[in-house]
């Protein structure tokens, strides 16, 4: 019998007035586990009253108390991450290790959101002029609402909410619809640790919760995480509704590897960047680059065997180093463009499809995939497949390699291995990408830093989290101060200047 899975609204469990539900499955037997209520405009309305009707107070809570908050959950968290994990295992698939990894990088925002007494503090001038002081403060801007993809039901919900909190807002999550429960139970101990009632919301839904979302006049800025279409989107109506918006979308990163780089460990970082969470990131590495045919031949010979001996089973089997794909309908995507590519000519070296594992018959597994010769016409290197397939496109020089980044679509991720320190600074300079790793493969700023692509990769002004995070669910305010003593008799009529 399938869980119900409800909205948390006002510190309490929902069930909505909706009449529509989802089903969500456990991705490594395709069992049918929960089905998830969607909300209607009604439903968002409710939980964007909650929010409302608690947000003075929680913008007034001093900024350490907020933060104590915040530690509290922290501690909650960090003692019960096997918990957590194992509900995202249960409906995303990802491994348990994975699951777990997801979660301390998102814990890590919430490490740094409790730093937000230091980070709020403002700028102050003593006379401006005359007897006259200025000082600048940020201020939160009352509900904010995220929406999340499935890739990551904690983490990306973590690069928003701490920092929001933290600045004293209130916050409405609509997750992903096909692994919603982790943030049932983010929501539940937040609560446990202190949080009052109505600062932290989760509907769950679709598009009809999205749009009541994006139109509903309380909703001051909106942060988006998903793919690019959707990004775009939600960016253009959230705008045009007068709210604020960052709304990051899809990637395809590519990984230059320099005829310098240590061959072993440019393939281990391929591996794990390309095939780890099956491909399902959106910093995962799915273009490799090598420069020069030997270079080449040289990778290609070295990741056959590997990709061939990827351990791909439950997220629960601890010997797996793959876990099956999100959904049925996405593993048959990804399996469609494998089909795509040796249709438009790529040479298919490791064939992922068609993989069946005992027991798990049922199960949205998809073998790691691997294609040679690949070329910038082909739909399998524009588009974002997100699954685990890597391409290999060759280049004959760095320039040309270079090149094909910086004229993609996309600008999330990118990698060079190298031990040319000229060829490492020309590209951390030079690529159109917004986060670049040097024999980094996977080069996700930490907390403190921010996190966000360029090109079609990110629509809006602000990264995530971090400094950048704290500028997005803030806004800025001048005071200018002059005391009776200051003030010089008789009315001024013209533009005040300094005195
Ligand atoms: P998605 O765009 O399908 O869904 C994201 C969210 O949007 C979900 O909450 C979904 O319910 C909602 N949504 C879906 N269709 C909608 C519509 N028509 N109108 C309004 N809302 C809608 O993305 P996904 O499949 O859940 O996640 C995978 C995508 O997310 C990939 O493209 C991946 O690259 C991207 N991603 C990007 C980043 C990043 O940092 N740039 C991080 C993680 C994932």
């Amino acid at each position: 019998m399938p869980t119900a899975i409800s909205h948390f609204i006002g510190g309490q469990l929902v069930a909505g007035t909706g009449p529509r539900h989802a089903p969500v499955f456990n991705p490594a037997t395709g069992e049918e586990t929960g089905r998830v209520a969607l909300a209607d405009a009604a439903d968002v309305n409710t939980a964007v009253a909650a929010a409302k009707a608690v947000a003075r107070d929680w913008a007034l809570t001093p900024p350490l108390r907020r933060a104590r908050i915040l530690n509290a959950f922290l501690r909650i968290a960090e003692a019960r991450t096997d918990e957590l994990a194992a509900l995202i295992t249960a409906e995303h698939g990802k491994v348990l290790s994975d699951a777990r990894g997801e979660i301390q990088r998102g814990l890590e925002v919430v490490e740094f959101a409790t730093g937000i007494p230091q980070l709020l503090k403002g700028e102050v001038t003593e006379n401006v002029g005359t007897r006259v002081d200025s000082h600048s403060l940020r201020q939160p801007l009352g509900v904010v609402a995220g929406i999340t993809p499935f890739n990551f039901p904690v983490m990306v919900p973590m690069w928003m909410f701490p920092v929001a909190l933290a600045c004293g807002n209130c916050f409405v999550l609509k997750p992903s619809e096909r692994d919603p429960s982790p943030a049932l139970l983010v929501a539940a101990w937040l609560k446990e640790a202190g949080l009052p009632d109505g600062v932290f919301n989760v509907v769950h839904g679709d598009k009809e919760a999205v749009d009541a979302l994006l139109h509903h006049p309380d909703i001051a800025a909106v942060s988006f995480v998903g793919s690019t279409p959707i990004a775009r989107y939600i960016y253009a109506t959230a705008t045009a509704n007068g709210k604020r918006a960052q709304c990051l979308g899809g990637a395809k990163n590519h990984m230059i590897v320099m005829p310098d780089a240590d061959m072993d460990q440019a393939v281990d970082a391929l591996m794990g960047a390309a095939y780890g969470s099956a491909g399902e990131r959106c910093m995962a590495i799915s273009v490799a680059v090598p420069v020069g045919e030997k270079t080449a031949d040289a990778l290609v010979a070295r990741l056959i065997p590997k990709v061939r001996a990827l351990k791909v089973g439950p997220g629960t089997d601890p010997d797996s180093e793959m876990g099956p794909l999100v959904t049925q309908v996405h593993r048959d995507k990804v399996s469609g463009y494998i089909d795509a590519g040796v249709a438009e000519g790529a040479e298919l070296l490791v064939d992922g499809r068609g993989l069946s594992l005992q027991g798990y018959e049922g199960g949205y597994f998809l073998g790691g995939t691997l294609f040679d010769q690949v070329t910038p016409e082909m739909s399998i290197y524009k588009e974002e497949i997100f699954g685990p397939v890597l391409a290999i496109t060759r280049a004959p020089d760095y320039a040309t390699a270079a090149r094909l980044i910086n004229e993609h679509e996309f600008g999330n991720g990118t990698a060079i291995f190298t031990r040319d320190g000229d060829a490492a600074r020309e590209f951390a300079h030079g690529i159109e990408v917004g986060m670049v790793g040097i024999n980094v493969p996977i080069p996700v700023p930490m907390a403190f830093h921010s996190f966000g692509g360029w090109k079609a990769s990110l629509f809006g002004d602000h990264h995530m989290h971090g400094p950048e995070g704290v500028r997005f669910y803030t806004r800025l305010k001048t005071i200018t101060t002059r005391w009776p003593t200051g003030i010089r008799a008789g009315a001024d009529f013209v533009m005040p200047t300094m005195e």
